[in-house]
């Protein structure tokens, strides 16, 4: 009977651990999703993603950028 608590202590307890892990990791990866970088095509500036202007499948970093190519 004890050995079955502590069993159950243990499984519950890395079942948590689990959840909570996979919390802290969904989060990481959320944040170095919006904060990827592209190179703008027309003057090789650095933005983030969310920042970027998409045009034909290339990024840019302003609607100047996106209309000079
Ligand atoms: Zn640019």
């Amino acid at each position: 009977m004890i050995m079955k608590l502590l069993l159950l202590g243990v499984v519950g307890y890395v079942i948590y651990f689990f959840f909570f892990k996979d919390g802290g990791f969904s989060k990481k990866i959320n944040k170095d999703d919006s904060e990827t970088m592209v190179e703008c095509e027309a003057c090789d500036v650095y933005i983030s993603v969310e920042d970027s202007i998409i045009k034909d499948g290339k990024y840019y970093c302003s609607k100047e950028c996106a209309s000079l190519s």
